[in-house]
């Protein structure tokens, strides 16, 4: 799908990562360290960093955490989302301490005042806000609607919620809605999508482990991504928060919308296969994670769709017995023993990557 058939949001700013219909997706996470603790913080981040995550949220659940922000956001190389629930003030001393955007759910943050002071704060620091509707937190005079129809209560609560900020001409803003059933979420995102041109982050709340995580957020996010909604995601797992990105980006990849690291192309083996496949799979998929150059590479189990997609492939084996061949763009380079088969395909994924730095 082509951006132009994305719903036309308008342009915000989390630092110098720009959000809205005239920019790719972008690709967010969240850490998983106590934020108390900034030296492991930091190290997480780095490495959601060298993953391809283009922004990162942490928790700011209490006054430490707010000060240790400090530190987090000085050094990090992406600019740093503060999380935060039920206390206005922890928002102030966010911004206050470096934070590029902020994340509140202004139902639970402490009252209109609360949400006055943080909106008139933010101005004066140029943070972006993120509105995020949770299913497990609606006003209370929502609940008859909600009875009804969780996805409007959702939809309404947002709008009530954008009129706020807008009102009071702060516009540097990004909506979410989040519910862990899937068809509500999605339902909630398409309602609200056609009543305000505002940037939406998609995710599906408490999605689940590595498998049904994975599934969730593929569906939820795939199918308002499909039609053009949606212009942050954060692909959320019971797993440590790096399994996060490439979960992401294979989504992105799908429906066409970005192509970056390595895409692997493998068989799910069968009886034809004489090669020990999957620790190999394995193998490769770990040594290509920090790879950005889109890379196809197909690791195929025999000679049956092996040299096809091998040859389609920028680089690709196809197993034979204890053996496989070895393909670059699209030409059989040579017949390579099973135990050297790991060695003599990264060596051609890496020149290959450095082929592509040397062309840009
Ligand atoms: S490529 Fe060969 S080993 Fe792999 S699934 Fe197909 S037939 Fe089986």
């Amino acid at each position: 799908m082509s951006g132009s058939r994305r719903r036309k949001t308008r342009t915000v700013s989390v630092g110098r990562v720009k959000i809205g219909s005239g920019h790719p997706v972008v690709v967010q996470s969240m850490t998983s360290s106590d934020t108390r603790n900034s030296y492991k913080t930091l190290k997480q981040i780095k490495e959601l960093h060298d993953c391809g995550c283009e922004l990162v949220r942490v928790a700011v659940p209490d006054e430490e955490a707010a000060l240790a922000l400090k530190a987090v956001a000085a050094s990090s190389p992406l600019p740093v989302i503060a999380d935060i629930h039920f206390d206005y003030r922890l928002a102030l001393m966010a911004i206050r301490n470096g934070a590029a955007g902020i994340r509140i759910n202004p139902g639970n943050i402490g009252g209109i005042s609360g949400v006055k002071k943080i909106i008139d704060l933010a101005k004066d620091y140029g943070v972006c806000i993120r509105i995020g509707v949770n299913a497990g937190s609606l006003e209370k005079d929502l609940r008859g609607l909600r009875e009804k129809s969780l996805a409007e209560a959702m939809a309404a609560s947002a709008l009530r919620h954008l009129e706020v900020f807008e009102g009071a001409g702060f516009h540097n803003l990004k909506v979410s809605l989040k519910a862990s059933d899937v068809l509500e979420t999605v339902r909630a995102y398409q309602l609200l999508a056609g009543r305000t041109t505002c940037p939406f982050h998609l995710g599906v709340t408490e999605a689940g482990t590595l498998v049904s995580g994975t599934v969730k957020s593929a569906l939820g996010i795939g199918i308002l991504l499909y039609q053009g909604i949606g212009d942050t995601i954060r692909v959320s797992l019971t797993a440590p928060p790096r399994e996060e990105i490439p979960v992401a980006y294979e989504i992105l990849r799908g429906l066409g919308l970005r192509n970056r690291g390595v895409e692997i192309i493998s068989c799910p083996t069968c009886g034809r296969c004489q090669i020990d496949l999957l620790p190999l799979v394995r193998r490769v998929e770990r040594a290509v994670r920090r790879i950005k150059s889109p890379l196809k590479v197909a690791v195929m189990g025999c000679v049956v769709n092996g040299p096809g997609e091998a040859r389609e492939a920028d680089v690709g084996i196809a197993g034979g017995k204890g053996a496989g061949l070895l393909f670059a763009r699209g030409k059989l380079l040579r017949k390579v023993p099973e135990a050297d088969l790991i060695t003599a395909l990264m060596g051609e994924i890496e020149r290959r990557v450095g082929e592509d730095k040397n062309n840009n």
